[in-house]
């Protein structure tokens, strides 16, 4: 079918006839990039991708000039498409961008087996992308041929409009964030972190093995007969100031404090604790590092752990791929549940409550379960479930207090939404206590230890809210132990002794019963001997001990 019977009504050549085979081909990506993207990454790519396809309408003399037009224009349309249906991809078949860790480790990970799996789970999927890549590049194939070949009058329509996409354009491609999308510049930068990763890895893998030696020369015994289970849950941005067991005013941990009603003095509930780190990496090296700094070669609690004799496991809402490697990476099993790289995602802690479960059904007799929470991280709506927000409707003495002191109405606001995500982070914490409470074998040794990174700012100290290294809410955090059973009875006042988050190595140990060369309770809150030294924060506390 030639152009003209398709468009009797116009000059074949003028731009006129050139805009249908341009509207195609945007439509079509357009589609393509509705599937691959979301929100207003939709309008920028299409802004980054429209100058270039605007070219078709601007007349061109020569054949030569047409033929470049023609291939410029097919290839930038069909850099676009591959950069969508590769993103509509990985969303479909791992719900899953590019960037996040499972995607680059994928990539990162040469492993041909993995990489067969992966494409023998999801060959549908696809088959059907590269189906749809073939459609759109065919659509392309036949429109960029009917580019505008000589001059006719433009109407002031066209030239407004041209200018618009033109000047749109200019604006992506100058403005950095909107650049980063385009598939030449995302791509090559993808493949770069892909490498930087693959040989960071090397480095990792080695410092894993270095702790794994380095454990195994420590000769971990367990002190303990029989089977025994601990179930470590660390949450992210707690502030124990907002929890209703620790004497808030909202009630933000019905469910916990239900617990604590009926367990007393078997759940330990911390009223002093500390971290040391105002955020999550840090924070995290510190707790497995027993406090140490890395010039002291200090061992890591899941190394001794496993070395000991304990089966481990780490499941996490956190796509993160410095915490994969320095912490989940040395258990046996590792389960990732959110795969949106960083703490955009909206994966709910709750996701993970199955894969507690499991853990807890394995036959292993000695287990360690580390549930790593996305807590109350920022942004606080992110953290429950749609519409469960409690404290918005009315107002009540925490928001009247909070205007007593000035605080602004988006503070006061964070604040709402905060402690709903606690009330939704009390039902998965509390449910983590409640499984392992019921685990089998029910005669075995149970413990559940439970505690936050590091605190939040939500209009305690300051009139803001977020991670906060320069307030002490930065570093109020909750700590609750509980076990079913006592070696001996707590040491007196125990729940009061203020507790170092970085020093929570020592009682993980303790919990596990595992000992070692080198091992020292001084710094384990729950023993006897126990020696309090204030952390060095960058922040004024008066007192440790409230
Ligand atoms: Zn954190």
């Amino acid at each position: 079918m030639s152009p003209t019977s398709l468009h009797p009504w116009k000059t074949p050549g003028t731009w006129q006839h050139a805009l249908p085979a341009f509207g195609a081909v945007a439509a079509t990506l357009l589609l393509l990039s509705v599937l691959g993207h979301d929100g207003r990454r939709i309008a920028q790519v299409m802004a980054l991708a429209l100058p270039v396809l605007a070219w078709l309408t601007w007349p061109v003399r020569s054949p030569a000039m047409h033929a470049l037009r023609c291939a410029v224009v097919w290839l930038c349309a069909m850099a676009f498409a591959l950069d969508a249906v590769t993103r509509a991809f990985l969303l479909d078949a791992y719900q899953a961008a590019p960037k996040s860790s499972l995607v680059q480790s994928a990539a990162a990970n040469t492993n041909a087996r993995e990489t067969n799996e992966y494409l023998s789970m999801h060959w549908r999927s696809l088959v059907l992308w590269c189906g749809a890549l073939a459609a759109a590049g065919w659509v392309f194939g036949r429109c960029v041929r009917h580019g505008a070949r000589h001059a006719s009058p433009l109407s002031p329509w066209f030239i407004a409009g041209l200018a618009l996409i033109v000047l749109l354009g200019t604006v992506a491609h100058l403005s950095k964030p909107w650049r980063r999308l385009h598939p030449v510049v995302y791509w090559s930068d993808w493949s770069r972190s892909v490498i930087a990763l693959r040989s960071g890895w090397a480095d990792q893998e080695r410092e894993r093995q270095v702790l794994m030696e380095r454990a195994r020369a420590a000769q971990p015994t367990i002190a303990r007969e029989g089977p025994a289970t601990l179930v470590l849950v660390i949450s992210d941005s707690i502030n124990r100031d907002n929890l209703s067991l620790y004497g808030y005013g909202r009630a933000t941990t019905p469910r916990l404090r239900a617990h604590k009603a009926l367990l007393g003095d078997d759940m330990l509930v911390m009223r002093n604790a500390w971290s040391a780190d105002a955020s999550t990496i840090p924070s995290l090296r510190n707790m497995f590092h027993f406090g140490l700094p890395p010039d002291q070669q200090p061992h890591h609690v899941l190394a001794l752990a496993r070395a000991a004799g304990y089966k481990i496991w780490w499941m996490s809402n956190h796509d993160d791929v410095a915490i994969e490697q320095q912490h989940a990476r040395l258990a046996d099993v590792v389960e990732i549940v959110n795969r949106t790289p960083g703490r955009a995602g909206a994966s709910l802690d709750g996701e993970l409550l199955d894969c507690v479960q499991e853990a807890l059904e394995d036959p292993a007799e000695r287990k360690l379960i580390v549930v790593h929470l996305m807590g109350a991280h920022p942004h606080y709506s992110l953290r429950f479930p749609v519409g469960a927000n409690p404290f918005d409707d009315h107002i009540d003495p925490i928001e009247e207090g909070l205007e007593r002191e000035g605080r602004s109405r988006w503070v006061r606001r964070f604040r709402q939404e905060y402690d709903s995500a606690l009330l939704y982070h009390d039902f998965v914490v509390a449910e983590t206590l409640q499984l392992a409470r019921q685990s089998r074998p029910a005669e075995g040794y149970k413990a559940w230890m439970y505690l936050s990174d590091h605190g939040q700012e939500v209009g305690h100290g300051g009139n803001f809210a977020g991670h906060s290294p320069t307030t002490a809410s930065g570093y109020r955090i909750p700590a609750i132990i509980w076990r079913n059973r006592l070696t001996g009875p707590n040491p007196e006042g125990v729940e009061r002794r203020p507790f170092r988050a970085d020093w929570a190595g020592w009682t993980i140990t303790n919990l596990l019963d595992v000992r070692w060369h080198g091992d020292d309770t001084d710094r384990n809150v729950l023993a006897p001997g126990y020696r309090w030294q204030p952390p060095n924060l960058p922040v004024e506390v008066p007192s440790f001990e409230e």
